[in-house]
């Protein structure tokens, strides 16, 4: 596979994500880190079609689906990238990369701001919410094993685009 060379700020969260796996004993492979420069690339979230395109632009032509999903199983585990489940799409996180807050990442409570008018999400990640949350589910007598919010909305410059348009 030929290397690709992503953007400075890219290339150097790939560094620290591939130091962070090592400390983990996991090991970020060209494929997951191919996988993982190009989400973090990204405007918006990508989906596992997108990824998949994009890589075989960048010359991986014998890149497959199955290839494309254990790359983003193994950096979902590794809390490098978030699912955004109502886009089916991918995005990187670097809260794992900052070591005060990754210690329980499995309910590292999310929210993401997605725009429906360009698609892009805005990862938030507001202690506030998340307490507020696991008090509601506690009152609920509900186990939470999972916090992920999504809402939707229209992003800064979504917003005035629609406003000058009207
Ligand atoms: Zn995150
Ligand atoms: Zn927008």
């Amino acid at each position: 596979m030929s290397e690709t060379a992503f953007s400075a700020p890219t290339e150097s969260l790939l560094r620290e994500a591939e130091a962070f796996c090592g400390r983990r004993q996991a090991r970020l492979t060209e494929q997951r880190r191919q996988v993982l420069g190009l989400i973090l690339e990204s405007p918006k979230p990508l989906g596992a079609y997108d990824l998949l395109d994009r890589m075989r632009e960048a010359g991986a032509q014998s890149a497959a689906p199955p290839t494309i999903y254990r790359a983003l199983d193994f950096l979902l585990a590794q809390g490098l990238i978030h699912k955004v489940e109502r886009l089916s799409a991918f995005i990187g996180c670097t809260h794992a990369l900052q070591p005060h807050d990754h210690d329980d990442h499995a309910l590292h409570s999310v929210q993401f701001l997605i725009c429906k008018n360009c698609g892009r999400a805005i990862e938030i990640s507001d202690p506030a919410i998340g307490k507020a949350l696991a008090a509601a589910a506690a009152s609920a007598a509900f186990t939470l094993t999972g916090m992920t919010v999504e809402a939707e909305g229209l992003c800064a410059a979504c917003v005035t685009a629609v406003g000058s348009a009207a």
